[in-house]
């Protein structure tokens, strides 16, 4: 008999739930931090509700069109959100920074989510810490290299990234931008948005591996990527943007690629409708598993 998809409590995809080490491949961790954001704040309970829509999703087994299932190929834990004291972003990043620390170095992957998408500078921090430095595989409507920013912005992160060592500018590329980045030195490949959404997938995949070849990647998702259409539940949205079909088969495309660590950030539950914005989220990151 399948159980209630809408019983409390909620984890991803159903997976057991745990505080200590797991014994699993992959952790997924809600990261519920948004005090970096410049618009509309709300990301802090983006974990939950992706975990909530993940409840749609369980009973498509295999999920189609796979040919196998998800359970024989990885084991998946879900240690909850991680701790912080808020108001102290210095903290939050440390605290982060120490948990992915103790699951990165007992050889966990991890697939977090945010929270703004400033969580992936610390998660990035001790991905490199473990794999040396990576391709960045960036979905986003804005470059988040922006320069003149502040230490704890969701706009910066990878200015922060490049100065500290932590990517591989010549092999990483950011999909589906379409906010201004123009400027001299603008260290990654930008497929931009309306680039993307004229090409066929397949030719959106193609020109991705081509740029990372073999290297090690971090793949982060801002939601923000897909049209407002598609994912209104977001900070700073921006028209133009992505479907959830287009990304759902770019993901899906990725398959083969050496990644090591994966986020999906920047759902503000409070301004979703229907979960729009959530089962986006929950079904990409499906997808990214
Ligand atoms: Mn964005
Ligand atoms: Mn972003």
């Amino acid at each position: 008999m399948t159980l209630a998809i809408y019983r409390n409590p909620f984890t991803f995809l159903e997976a057991p739930w745990y505080r200590d080490l797991p014994d699993a491949d992959v952790v997924i961790s809600g990261i519920p931090f948004d005090l970096a954001t410049s618009g509309r704040a709300g990301a802090r309970s983006g974990p939950g509700a992706i975990r909530q829509a993940s409840g749609n999703l369980v009973w498509d087994s295999p999920r189609w069109p796979w040919d196998f299932e998800l359970g024989e190929r990885l084991k998946i834990a879900d240690a909850g959100d991680i701790d912080f004291p808020y108001g102290e972003p210095q903290l939050a990043t440390d605290a982060i920074q120490a948990f992915a620390r103790n699951l990165l170095d007992a050889g966990k992957t991890m697939l977090s989510f945010g929270g703004d998408h400033y969580v992936t500078l610390p998660l990035l921090r001790e991905h490199a810490r473990k794999h040396g430095p990576l391709a960045l595989l960036h979905f986003d409507a804005h470059t988040d290299t922006y320069h003149d920013g502040t230490t704890f912005d969701h706009g910066c992160m990878f200015h922060h990234a490049m100065n500290e060592g932590l990517l591989l500018p010549g092999h990483s590329v950011q999909v589906g931008i379409r906010t201004t980045y123009t400027y001299a030195g603008h260290p990654f490949t930008v497929l931009d948005a309306s680039w993307v959404n004229e090409m066929p997938a397949r030719k959106v995949i193609e020109r991705i591996r081509e740029i990372i070849a073999d290297q090690p990647v971090y793949l982060t998702f801002d939601i923000d990527c897909l049209d407002p259409a598609f994912a209104p539940g977001t900070g700073t949205p921006v028209a133009g943007g992505l479907t959830s079909d287009r990304a759902t088969q770019i993901i899906r495309g990725l398959k083969g690629l050496d990644i090591r660590g994966m986020d999906v950030v920047e759902v503000a539950p409070a301004y979703d409708h229907a979960e729009i914005t959530s089962l986006a989220a929950a079904t990409l990151a499906l997808e990214m598993l």
